[in-house]
């Protein structure tokens, strides 16, 4: 298969000290090819390949790295860039409005999407305005009862902007309203104008465009019909569980200069998944261990300091503590032992500063540690990067995303702020202990 045959002649690159034109050659043709298979757009795969050769040729690889380790990142920063990240989906209330050909997925998507925000503890409804097909209703509130969330539809209703409007009316109560609509292309201009009429009802915070994972060149064409009719902020790919990788959709995102937002992977409610590149990338190339690859390619940039992503203790103690500064923390923890002992062991740090923290500072047991993870799962990023923003009613949206009890929540919180309360006293002590003791 492809994928092999591409890893092939990056394994070929293993040992070379100086990688020569004609090898970046074999690694480009060998990523076209599969990527055209997967039907991405010639004309980016084509900038793809000029991208990857020019940076590989040009630029020098930082001091510590194998040519082979630069040369995979480039071929993966690039690739980065061409699927782009994933579309912003902020956890707060908002309404969001599908559009996109006949039977790419809408209606399927729609419920899917519903019970993706009810895990994350918002309260969805989903607002059924296609009065085209027969059995539309009937198959939308039949999804929406799997999803189990709110629905709202009116079978004899045959107006779809009143619809919408009703609708809006009807679930004031909802966080979310997704609003499905009737499949449509661009060349059919009543029904085009149909959707501008529902766009401008509904003012939707976000539209997006679905498409059949199947959908190869024509995917660009659509996206910008759809695009001068609504405008659209993010893409849909559904069926991936089928045989089709996806890439036709990378023309739409390009044309629309959108993102992609969700994945979805099969016909009941739950087979969705929020977009993000490195798996898709995998998917896209038909190379099941890309991840091995990027963690290679992670190891480099580690030994070279170059991924700011990466966590250092150091930042930890002269910026804010946030909760990922926490969970790194937690991690850490659990391969060293108890934090009391570790403690124990740094020089010149007596009990008298453990004699001043509460009891339950240091007794974040393992079933706590599960617990906080589940419920940072549920947490936005800014509440991960500043917690003071929680509040009672964040507490119970993520109480409700995670299935854990208010209690627990505030558990976390509190450990955090305890932690933090810590950071700053060791702050006056010698850094290089600190540092010792986190990096163990
Ligand atoms: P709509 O016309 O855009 O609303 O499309 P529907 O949601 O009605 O989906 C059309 C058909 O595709 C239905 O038979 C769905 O069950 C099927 N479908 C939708 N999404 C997926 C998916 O991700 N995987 C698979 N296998 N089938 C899907
Ligand atoms: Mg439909």
């Amino acid at each position: 298969d492809l994928g092999s045959s591409l890893r092939g002649t990056l394994d070929d690159l293993r040992g070379k000290s100086r990688i020569s034109e004609e090898d970046i050659e074999d690694v480009v043709k060998e990523i076209q090819r599969s990527l055209l298979q997967a039907d991405v757009d010639v004309s980016l795969v084509q900038e793809l390949s000029q991208n990857i050769k020019s940076r590989a040729l040009d630029e020098e690889p930082p001091a510590g790295t194998t040519p082979r380790d630069w040369v995979l990142r480039i071929v993966y920063e690039e690739l980065v860039d061409l699927v782009g990240e994933s579309t912003d989906i902020p956890l707060e209330e908002q309404t969001i409005m599908l559009a996109g050909l006949y039977g790419s997925g809408k209606t399927t998507t729609a419920a899917k999407m519903a019970w993706w925000f009810s895990t994350k503890g918002l309260r969805p409804a989903i607002i059924q305005t296609d009065t085209d097909r027969p059995g539309a209703y009937d198959q939308a509130k039949e999804m929406a009862d799997r999803a189990e969330v709110e629905f709202y539809g009116d079978p004899d209703e045959d107006d779809p902007v009143k619809i919408a409007r009703e609708g809006l009316g009807a679930t004031q109560d909802a966080d979310v309203r997704i609003v499905d609509t009737a499949g449509r292309d661009g060349l059919n201009e009543e029904l085009i104008e149909q959707i501008e009429r529902i766009e401008a009802e509904v003012n939707p915070d976000r539209n997006l465009l679905v498409l059949d994972a199947a959908m190869g060149q024509s995917a660009k064409s659509q996206a910008a019909d759809f695009q001068e009719a609504i405008g659209i902020d993010g893409v849909v790919i559904t069926k991936l569980d089928g045989t089709a990788k996806g890439g036709g959709a990378l023309a739409a995102v390009d044309e629309t200069d959108s993102t992609i937002a969700f994945l979805g992977s099969g016909e009941t409610v739950k087979d969705i998944e929020r977009f993000e590149p490195s798996g898709f990338i995998s998917r896209l190339l038909g190379m099941g261990d890309l991840k091995q690859l990027t963690e290679r390619v992670e190891r480099a940039m580690e030994e070279t300091g170059e991924d700011e992503e990466d966590w250092d203790p150091e930042d930890m103690l002269e910026g804010q503590f946030t909760l990922k500064d926490m969970r790194k923390q937690m991690e850490t923890m659990n391969n060293m032992g108890p934090l009391d002992q570790v403690m124990d062991m740094i020089p010149g740090l007596g009990g008298g500063l453990m004699d001043q923290l509460p009891d339950n500072a240091m007794d974040v047991t393992q079933e706590r540690m599960r617990d906080f993870e589940v419920i940072m799962e549920s947490m936005t990023e800014e509440e991960l990067e500043n917690p003071r923003v929680v509040g009672q009613s964040r507490t119970e949206r993520i109480a409700r995303g995670s299935g854990k009890p208010e209690e627990r929540i505030r558990e976390l919180l509190q450990q955090h702020k305890q932690m933090e309360q810590m950071l700053k006293q060791f702050q006056g002590m010698g850094d290089g202990d600190m540092e010792r003791m986190m990096k163990q």
